[in-house]
């Protein structure tokens, strides 16, 4: 063997100072899960971070004799719950089942190593290559839990942090190879420059572990936001902009080849609502009418507030007659409907409903002007009732 190590730090001071650096980005994550964000995955992945500091720590002091059973075992089972508690931070991030077995396994490895290999058989080496093994299986979990993001915008992060898993994988497996001198190369190295290479290597991965994770907080946090900036507050519909924005990304609902049918609608005489019960009461029918509407929701519908009290529900599952038949069948749901304000008082409504079959290339806008057309046309008839554009 040479005696090249690559490194000229000693590998005690390097995972020492690994160790503060962890700590450190533990308690950042912390600091980030708590408080008004109260983000359980950060605190995962943080308590993640800390243990793995802690056990980097218990690694690189010296204790006094007869101390090492306990030193090695918290280095040990610190790595264990150190893995565990990074994939649960991912499993909950990305809304992912626990696997209990898997956790328990995890931890079945480090015990292991110190029941075996430091107390009924001592042997320093099968205690490292068990614990490192738990280490491989965790790493090939970690890899599966970034195969599957929650959202796309997430993607991008999830796969370069696979492939850095994936990657720091192979390093792992091919530097603990030189404690048993497995691999063509390893007789070829010492055992300090595997450590060397392990070393950088585990820093390099920690540090973009947790940017990774920060990115992944903040990315979900802006697509949170711009969700929010799609929806209207009051009855959590789409909003005017969240309408157009589905129709325009060509999404799953969206970009079927099936024409829309569109249902523009329109709460009859809501001003004398708002000016007789007030604006509250106002509010409480809007709300129960969207709620109503929701039970019309499916994957191939956008059910719309398109501002005040117009609502569009855009159908790409159904023919002109079929959607007809459910205007229609709103319609009367709604006449029958009361809706309970202040002072036990019950408001009864009705509404409006334009019909507009889109004809293939049309823009939304035009389609738009047309149910509009059919829905003044039902207006002017008297209100409470349905009008299809082609009838006009
Ligand atoms: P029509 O049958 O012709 O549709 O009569 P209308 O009274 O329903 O129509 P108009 O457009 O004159 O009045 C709509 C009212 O809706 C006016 C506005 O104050 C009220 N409005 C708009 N947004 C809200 C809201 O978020 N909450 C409440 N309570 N009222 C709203
Ligand atoms: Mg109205
Ligand atoms: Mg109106």
């Amino acid at each position: 063997m040479n005696g090249i190590s690559l490194l000229t730090v000693d590998i005690v001071t390097m995972a020492f100072t690994r160790g503060i650096i962890q700590i450190m980005l533990g308690g950042l994550l912390l600091y980030l899960g708590t408080g008004r964000l109260n983000d359980r995955a950060a605190i995962w992945w943080a308590l993640g971070f800390l243990l793995n500091g802690v056990s980097l720590f218990a690694f690189s002091i010296e204790v006094p004799q007869g101390w090492e059973l306990f030193r090695n075992a918290l280095n040990h089972l610190a790595i264990g719950f150190g893995s565990v508690f990074f994939l649960m931070g991912f499993w909950h991030f990305g809304q992912q089942s626990v696997k209990p077995w898997l956790l328990v396994l995890l931890l079945v490895f480090p015990a292991i190593s110190i029941v075996a290999w430091e107390i009924l058989w001592p042997n320093a080496r099968f205690r490292v290559l068990t614990t490192a093994g738990g280490q491989v299986v965790y790493l090939l979990a970690l890899q599966h839990a970034l195969s599957a993001p929650l959202r796309t915008e997430l993607a991008r992060i999830y796969r370069r942090l696979r492939y850095v898993v994936v990657i720091y994988l192979i390093i792992f497996v091919w530097s603990y190879a030189g404690l048993i001198e497995i691999l063509p190369t390893t007789a070829r190295q010492s055992l300090d420059y595997h450590r060397s290479v392990f070393t950088i290597a585990s820093l390099l991965y920690m540090l973009i572990l947790a940017v990774g994770c920060l990115a992944l907080k903040f990315a979900s946090l802006a697509a949170r936001n711009s969700d929010l900036a799609k929806r209207d507050w009051l009855t959590g519909l789409l909003n005017r902009r969240g309408f157009f924005n589905a129709i325009e990304s060509g999404n799953r609902t969206t970009q079927d080849k099936n024409q829309a049918v569109l249902l523009a609608i329109d709460i009859d005489r809501f001003k004398s609502i708002n000016d007789d019960e007030g604006h509250a009461a106002g509010d409480q029918v809007l709300k129960e009418f969207a709620d109503l509407l929701k039970t019309f929701d499916n994957d191939k519908r956008l059910i719309a507030r398109m501002g005040g009290e117009e609502f569009l529900i855009t159908l790409f599952d159904l023919s002109e007659r079929e959607a007809l038949a459910l205007a229609e069948n709103i319609r009367q749901q709604v006449a029958q409907m009361s809706v309970s304000v202040a002072h036990q008082k019950t408001i009864q409504f009705t509404i409006s409903i334009g019909v507009y079959q889109m004809s293939q290339k049309e823009k939304i806008e035009q389609g738009l002007s047309h149910a509009d057309k059919a829905l003044y046309k039902a207006k002017r008839q008297g209100r409470n009732q349905v009008v299809l554009a082609s009838n006009i």
